[in-house]
């Protein structure tokens, strides 16, 4: 069959129909319509504002506010500015063409006088529609600014129907007046407005009065210039978004203008070990105006626990998700944010290195998430990220190469990290590693696990191994062995007997020549399989583990006397009592050894005393 198009036009809408469309879904969260009004007042004060320095508007500006009012037994709410006003024709064109923007129109007309859209809100041309979402009824009473102008009253019920007709009023500016239908009564409730106005008009640049009170700081730090400002401004700052939060470490001003608009502090926290509990959060402004404290997908992951304020006029609002994700001044917005984070670290870094390390309890937690997660970051970040070990020494992964390299190179040149979960429990594999000068790094926070992982990824030849995960001469693996003192047939013997003696069937029992000054009997847990134990327990998960026997090596020193005793012993029982005795004191060390056997090992002990 052939196709032809048969007709081209115009699709037209049904205007009755828009009203209940904008009423339910303009946006989900009616509330909305009070920040809407607000930002319209707020932009019609800063229009006159505007207007005045381009000297086209030489009367008095007078004291730039903007009102908001409830009158409960009325039913009323009304927002109240002094600013540019309307006249009748340009009620006719800016509020009865739904989806036209004055806002929009204005910046256009004044673009080139150098201040592009600065400090104007409006965008879209359908704020002023959702007063419609809470108001049954809604007047406009203005009066330009414009010499000899006449007050206009606008009135529209909701119908496609509106009445405009002349009216007196004192002053230059504009009120609406909301009717606020029966459905929403909720909102004729003082503490709901001020919440609201609160939550969207914090830092609105024009004062905002609600009850006889500003409500608002019309000029918050992230707009000011960081040369102006002092450490005291910042931490007052933070006191003002979070009046219970403990101060921060440090903060970043943020502030570019190409190739995207965006101002900002971020602050870093002193973060607890469990970041779960967290409930700062970073909060996302458009101009000034509040947007959202989920910032989800603005801000990088790893540096989603960091607190302040982003202010941006180039992130898409009322999108979804998705759209917001494959946004390319989004992912600008993202990277910027990651490089300058990494900066302002590394500059502590290089200018502060004892404070630093001082800090990096708090900000390891960022730095280890970064490199975890984020090429970009960690590029930068393996410079300044350290490592520390049981003597409080701190290393950066270069520094810690040199300070390592001489002892825990393996045969296959690779290095091997050492590192203890808990210096407590593990304390005696740490001293001997420390007897044959080996570091042992501290690795004990929740996300340790993870970022071991990463790391022997990233950096080349290097392997990371807990120090009980095996005995020193396994762990860190040389071409030379120490000669055996027992001949093969003794340490056969010897491990025949301690096979007698273990009662674990997942015990694994082996011979080695280990220096005779270490101990006799060392049990050991393998890595892979305790790095997993550990990576689920950071991940709440239950243990793959958790139910079954543990597995575990059991290593006789053949270089030790006690183990040589044994071999040279002819009793049976003498042997089978010295070896019992040796395996429960490995148990004991390891934390395995309870209950009653335990106690019959203490009394087994104290008889040979
Ligand atoms: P936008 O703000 O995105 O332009 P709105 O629907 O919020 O769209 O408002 C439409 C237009 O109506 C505004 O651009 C402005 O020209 C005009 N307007 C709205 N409220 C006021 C006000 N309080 N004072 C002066 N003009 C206003
Ligand atoms: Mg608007």
């Amino acid at each position: 069959m052939e196709s032809v198009i048969q007709e081209k036009g115009n699709l037209s809408i049904h205007t009755e129909n828009i009203f209940p469309i904008i009423k339910k879904f303009l946006y989900s969260d009616h509330e909305i319509f009070l920040r809407e009004l607000v930002s319209n007042a707020v932009d019609a004060s800063q229009k006159i504002k505007k207007l005045a320095s381009y000297g086209e508007y030489n009367g008095e500006l007078g004291d730039l506010k903007v009102v908001v009012k409830l009158d409960k037994d009325a039913k009323t709410i009304t927002i109240s500015d002094n600013g540019i006003g309307m006249t009748a024709e340009e009620i006719k064109k800016y509020i009865n063409q739904i989806a036209f923007s004055g806002a929009t129109e204005f910046v256009e007309q004044y673009k080139d006088k150098g201040e592009g859209d600065k400090g104007i809100i409006g965008h879209f041309g359908l704020g002023f529609y959702s007063a419609y979402m809470v108001a049954e009824n809604v007047e406009i009473i203005t009066k330009s600014y414009k010499e000899g102008a006449e007050a206009v009253r606008w009135e529209c019920d909701g119908s496609t129907e509106f009445e405009i007709s002349p009216i007196e009023k004192a002053e230059r500016g504009t009120d609406i007046i909301l009717h606020i239908a029966a459905d929403s009564e909720e909102f004729l409730d003082e503490h709901r407005l001020r919440g609201i106005l609160e939550k969207y008009g914090k830092f609105l640049p024009i004062e905002i009065e609600f009850e006889d009170k500003v409500i608002n700081n019309p000029s918050p730090i992230w707009t000011k210039s960081p040369a102006d400002l002092t450490d005291e401004d910042y931490l007052a700052f933070y006191k003002e978004l979070y009046p219970f939060g403990e101060d921060p470490l440090f903060w970043i001003h943020l502030n570019v203008d190409y190739p995207f608009n965006l101002t900002g502090v971020l602050y870093f926290p002193k973060l607890r070990n469990d970041f779960q509990g967290q409930r700062e959060k970073i909060q996302l402004y458009s101009r000034q105006v509040f947007i959202t404290d989920e910032v989800k997908d603005i801000v990088p992951d790893f540096l989603q626990l960091l607190h302040g304020v982003i202010d941006s006029p180039d992130i898409p609002l009322n999108v979804s998700r998705s759209y917001l994700q494959a946004d390319g001044n989004v992912k600008k917005i993202n990277g910027y944010i990651t490089r300058k984070v990494a900066d302002k670290l590394l500059e502590i870094f290089k200018n502060d290195r004892e404070g630093f390390e001082k800090k990096f309890d708090d900000i390891g937690l960022f730095v280890k998430y970064g490199i975890i997660s984020d090429d970009k970051f960690y590029d930068k970040a393996k410079d300044f990220c350290l490592l520390k070990n049981t003597e409080g020494k701190f290393f950066t992964f270069e520094e810690y190469r040199e300070h390592i390299k001489e002892n825990q190179t393996d045969k296959n040149d690779s290095l091997v990290w050492l590192y203890t979960t808990d210096e407590k429990k593990q304390d005696a594999f740490i001293q001997s590693a420390k007897k044959r000068s080996y570091d042992v790094l501290v690795m004990n926070t929740v996300i340790d696990s993870h970022f071991i992982n990463a790391l022997e990824q990233k950096l080349e030849k290097i392997s990371v191994k807990r120090v009980d995960a095996d005995t020193l001469d396994k762990l860190v693996e040389k071409e030379v062995k120490l000669e055996s003192i027992l001949s093969s047939d003794d340490q056969e013997k010897v491990k025949k007997v301690f096979e007698g003696v273990s009662e674990s069937k997942t015990a694994h029992i082996t011979v080695e020549a280990m220096p005779v000054d270490e101990l006799p009997v060392v049990i050991t847990f393998p890595e892979f399989m305790r790095r997993m134990t550990d990576m689920q327990a950071s991940s709440g998960q239950r243990s793959m583990f958790g139910d079954m026997p543990l597995m575990y090596t059991v290593s006789l020193n053949s270089n030790h006397p006690l183990i040589g005793k044994i071999a040279g012993s002819d009793s049976e029982d003498d042997q089978k009592a010295l070896a019992k005795q040796l395996y429960d004191l490995a148990l004991l060390s390891q934390g395995l050894l309870s209950g009653n056997d335990l106690t019959r090992f203490i009394q087994r002990t104290v008889s040979t005393l």
